[in-house]
């Protein structure tokens, strides 16, 4: 690892060690639960929540990122990104 250059397709720069134990990093995601139990990847929204009445909070004219989460098999340390390929 670390030859692929900086713009390539595979996510070479995301981790496939854990920084704490060195154990290998699986990636997944965390789930979210929306309306009618509808489950969806946890996003990143852009700034502080604001409270909406009817949507809980407010994501209008946010950036919004869908989010992976790397976890470690061995210590269970999660790691989180939200990068612009994991845009819904
Ligand atoms: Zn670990």
């Amino acid at each position: 690892m670390g030859t692929s250059p900086a713009d390539g397709t595979v996510m070479a720069d995301l981790p496939l060690e854990c920084p704490k134990c060195h154990g290998r990093m699986h990636v997944g995601y965390i789930l979210e639960r929306g309306h009618g139990d509808r489950r969806a990847a946890a996003a990143w929204i852009e700034g502080a929540p604001e409270k909406s009445f009817w949507q809980g909070l407010k994501t209008t004219g946010r950036q919004v990122f869908e989010t992976r989460t790397w976890r470690c098999e061995r210590c269970g340390l999660l790691e989180s990104y939200a990068r612009a390929e994991f845009v819904e």
